[in-house]
Formats: C-alpha cells, sequence, structure tokens
C-alpha cells in the first residue's frame, strides 16, 4: 500500500513539473528542493535501518527439539526439567511465596548441546523461544549493549503474547562475553552497563508478570563471568553440560543416523568406543561425513569403513594429496610405528589405527580407543602416556640415528602430562604448592620424569626392534593398519 502511495505522489510531482516547464516557469530552484528532501530522506532511511539493526534476539517459532532429541546428557537433562517444573506449576509456586526461577546458566564445553537444551527447555515449558548472543551487546558506544538488553526483554514479551504463550525464554549463547567480570573490560564502562542492565532485568521478572520470562545462559567459561549474575536470584540454577561417555556418544550417534541408511556391518557401539572426547557436534558431523563418503562412492548404504573414514575426517582434518619425499615418508612411518607400538605394548588394545596419509591437521597419526571412559589418572597411567608420546621420536633415534622437527607437540604433550604428576604431588618434590613452586624446580622435576621415561622407551623399543621394522615396512606399505592388524604384526603372525 504504502509503495503504491508513493509511486502516485511521485506521478503527480512529475505531472506537475513537466506542466510548470511547459508553461514557462524556471523549475530549478524546484529540481534543487526535491533532490534536497531525497537526500534527507535517504540518510533518515538509512538511520531507520540502523535503528532496527539495533535489535538483537532471534525467535525461533520453528524450533521443535524435544528432550527425547537429545543424546547422553543424562544428569543435565533431569538438572534442566526439575528447575522448568517451576515454571509449569507457577500456581502451586505462587501459593507456597516460592520466589519464580529467573535464569538458568549452562555451562560445559563447546558442541555439547547447550543451546539445544534451550531448546527443548522452551518446548517443555511451552514457551516462546528467543535467542541471542553475548558478542550480539558489543558495542563501542556507551549505552547501545544496555538498550540492546532491554529491547531484547521487551521483544520476547511482545512475541510470546503474539503466540499466546503464558512464558518465553531467552537464550543468550556465549554470555561470558556479556557477563564478564565488570571492571575488567578494555572498554568497561559500556560493557558494566550492559551487565547492569541485564541484572536489573532480570530483578524486574516477577511471578505477577502475564508472561513469565526464563533467562537461559550457556558458556564455556563460567569462571569468568561477574559474581553478581551468579548470586541467588539470578542464575542461581548452574547445569554443567559435559562432554558425552561412551553411553551418551552412542545415543548421540543413533539419533544422527536414524534418517541414514547404515549397512549391516555398521556398529553404533563400536563407533561410540572410537569416538572418546568427541563433543556432540562433532559426532553429528561424523555422522554427515560417513553419509558423504557414501555418497562419494555410489553406495546405498553407509559402512563401517566410511564411518571409520569419517572419524578420522573429523578428528584430523581432510586427506591432502600432499606428498612427502620418500626419505620423509620412511620417517613419519617409523615415527608412527613407534607411537603405535609403544602404544600398543603399555596399553593393550589401545589403538584403533596407525596412517601415514597426509590429512590437514598431519603428516601420520595413531588413533586411539578407549574400553571405558577414564575420570581419574594413577603414576603409572600418566607415565604410559608420556612414554607414547616420546615413542616417536625415541623410534627415529633407534631406526634412522636422528631426531626431526616433527616431535615437538609430542614433546609439548608430554611436558605437559608430567606437570599434571608434579601438581598431583605424585613426582619426587611431593605435595607441592604450584604458586610457590621456583621456575627453575619445576624445570628440572619435569626433565627428571621426561628423562627417566625417555630411557624406558629406548629399551623397550630397542628390545622390540624387530617387530617396529616389521611394521614400518607394513605402514609404508599399506599407508593404514587397523589395530587388528597391528596386534597380529605384535604377536609375530603375518598380517
Ligand atoms: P557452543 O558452545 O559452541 O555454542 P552448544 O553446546 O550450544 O555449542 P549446540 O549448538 O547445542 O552446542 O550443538 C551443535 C550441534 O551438535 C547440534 O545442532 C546437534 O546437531 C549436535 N549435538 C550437540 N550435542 C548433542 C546432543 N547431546 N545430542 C544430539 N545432538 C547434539
Amino acid at each position: 500500500m504504502i509503495m503504491k502511495y508513493k509511486e502516485v505522489i511521485i506521478g503527480i510531482g512529475a505531472g506537475i513539473i513537466g506542466y510548470m516547464a511547459i508553461i514557462g516557469i524556471d523549475i530549478l530552484p524546484f529540481i534543487f528542493l526535491i533532490g534536497f528532501s531525497a537526500a534527507l530522506y535517504f540518510i533518515a532511511g538509512g538511520q531507520l535501518i540502523k535503528v532496527k539493526n539495533a535489535s538483537v534476539g532471534e525467535n525461533k517459532k520453528e524450533s521443535f527439539i524435544s528432550f527425547d532429541d537429545i543424546g547422553g546428557q543424562e544428569v543435565a537433562k533431569k538438572e534442566l526439567c526439575e528447575a522448568l517444573d517451576f515454571i509449569k506449576c507457577s500456581d502451586k509456586i505462587k501459593a507456597l511465596g516460592i520466589r519464580p526461577l529467573k535464569g538458568i546458566l549452562l555451562s560445559g564445553s563447546p558442541g555439547t548441546g547447550k543451546t539445544l537444551l534451550a531448546k527443548a527447555a522452551a518446548q517443555y515449558t511451552n514457551s516462546a523461544f528467543f535467542s541471542a548472543s553475548g558478542s550480539e551487546f558489543v558495542e563501542m558506544y556507551v549505552g547501545v549493549g544496555a538498550k540492546r538488553v532491554r529491547q531484547l526483554f521487551d521483544q520476547a514479551r511482545q512475541s510470546a503474547k503474539k503466540l499466546n504463550k503464558r512464558s518465553a525464554v531467552i537464550f543468550i549463547d556465549e554470555i561470558e562475553v556479556l557477563g564478564g567480570k565488570r571492571g575488567k573490560n578494555h572498554s568497561h564502562q559500556e560493557h558494566d552497563q550492559t551487565l547492569n542492565e541485564l541484572l536489573v532485568q532480570m530483578d524486574g521478572i516477577s511471578s505477577d508478570e502475564d508472561i513469565k520470562i526464563l533467562v537461559i545462559g550457556a558458556t564455556n567459561r563460567s569462571d569468568m563471568l561477574d559474581s553478581a549474575l551468579m548470586r541467588p536470584g539470578r542464575f542461581d540454577r548452574v547445569v554443567k553440560v559435559d562432554l558425552p561417555d561412551k553411553k551418551g556418544r552412542a545415543h548421540i550417534l543413533k539419533l544422527h543416523t536414524r534418517n541414514k541408511p547404515l549397512a549391516q556391518d555398521v556398529d553404533i557401539v563400536s563407533i561410540a568406543k572410537d569416538t572418546f572426547g568427541f563433543s556432540g557436534a562433532q559426532l553429528e558431523s561424523v555422522a554427515n561425513e560417513a553419509a558423504i563418503l557414501a555418497m562419494r562412492e555410489d553406495s546405498k548404504v553407509i559402512t563401517s569403513v566410511h564411518f571409520k573414514n569419517a572419524i578420522e575426517k573429523v578428528m584430523m582434518g581432510e586427506k591432502l594429496d600432499r606428498l612427502p619425499s620418500s626419505d620423509e615418508k620412511k620417517r613419519i612411518a617409523v615415527h608412527e610405528s613407534g607411537h603405535a607400538l609403544v602404544g600398543e605394548l603399555i596399553f593393550p588394545n589401545s589403538v584403533a589405527s596407525v596412517n601415514v596419509a597426509s590429512r590437514s591437521n598431519a603428516l601420520g597419526y595413531v588413533r586411539n580407543t578407549q574400553e571405558d571412559d577414564m575420570f581419574l589418572y594413577t603414576l603409572d597411567y600418566l607415565k604410559g602416556r608420556i612414554s607414547v608420546s616420546l615413542a616417536g621420536a625415541i623410534a627415529e633415534d633407534v631406526i634412522l640415528g636422528s631426531r626431526s622437527t616433527g616431535a615437538s607437540s609430542d614433546f609439548q604433550h608430554a611436558s605437559d602430562l608430567a606437570r599434571h604428576i608434579i601438581f598431583a604431588g605424585m613426582s619426587e618434590l611431593g605435595i607441592i604448592s604450584p604458586e610457590d613452586l621456583p621456575k627453575d624446580k619445576l624445570h628440572e622435576a619435569i626433565s627428571s620424569i621426561l628423562s627417566d621415561v625417555e630411557e624406558s622407551t629406548m629399551e623397550l623399543l630397542k628390545k622390540n626392534m624387530d617387530i617396529l621394522k616389521r611394521i614400518t615396512d607394513e605402514l609404508l606399505d599399506k599407508e593404514t593398519l587397523t589395530g587388528d592388524e597391528l596386534k597380529t604384526l605384535i604377536n609375530g603372525k603375518a598380517a
């Protein structure tokens, strides 16, 4: 309609100016006036667009995610549901004089399903869902962030009303960007005002409102949050969203493969075993990549080989055509064989595969499998892991007589593990206070652990030199060895 009026007015204006020109009136001042007005209108229009964009948050009407669509995270789901029941039974809560639950903080590693949990929470409580990210509030100009927080709460209330819902869930991802400790930020005046506004808005939530608001924040740095935000009455529920364990990984894989044709040989439990440390997002990616690999091969079903390659792709990146020289390839094979042999000797059945095919993140690699998730580590376990890390460089030494730069990240990993031993009070220094330990003492203790383990690893590899050579040759020939092929080689039979 507005468009049509505009066209009619422009048409009439052009007609009048044309007529004035015909009857001999000087139309130049009029044209100048029109040009000037058009420029003013254009600038004002730009401003309008800016104001529109200044609002943050996105109403997700279409997201129907329920708790059944989220794999693993049983503890997080239970805790969240308990908290959400407060919103569902708001009348009972009001009768008992319980203050409403205003905020829930989901804290955990990236890709573990925090956004999914917030969406499922909105679904569970039949609320409108509104999402924004902490970084959307960050602005140089004082007051803009605070204005955006106000807008977000207003928009959530309005859209819940429009959707005929009695409550709204406001999800703020990366809340540490907006809710970090006050006074610590570079542009702290603006930052502090934004956080203060969030606190004010949360304090303003009451049980008498027509639309009940619940703020769900997500962060993977809960240590950075301002203590005022964590005070009871604001985010007084903190739900930990951890990386999934083996059972959780199997559940997530089942969810993400339910719409995919799987071959008979696909065993979800064994894929879950091979994906230790993967987040939900990485598991989703494994399922997707496996389907893409099947499509590339024109296969109608996804096989276990597709899954194996997909795990490697998600973990190590895309396979590259980059070809190292034959000397380099030999060195890489020796290095990886060293890791694999020591790994399998110290931790039987721990190697899933050894590879010398270059991927974007490595020239070669050993992929480990884990029977059970571990929560505590003994001194023997940590020393064993150091030995596996050092074994690559030591194998190069034993077979080729020299080391290369390829081992620097292994050494970093080994020193991190040694540091872990020292800080856990398991080194010769005994129980120590990490802050008071002088740097040179720490360095000495790390070197002592590393050189002890280096010596024992060197002995182990020298004792098993024939097997090491056999694995290297087989690896150069095949590029990839499975855990079973490796075990057969170690046991002395031909693979
Ligand atoms: P970030 O901290 O990086 O924002 P997040 O914890 O919010 O990550 P989500 O955005 O919820 O993670 O998850 C990303 C994707 O990963 C989801 O869309 C889903 O496909 C998959 N995913 C993650 N966790 C799970 C899970 N527990 N069950 C099923 N799928 C999951």
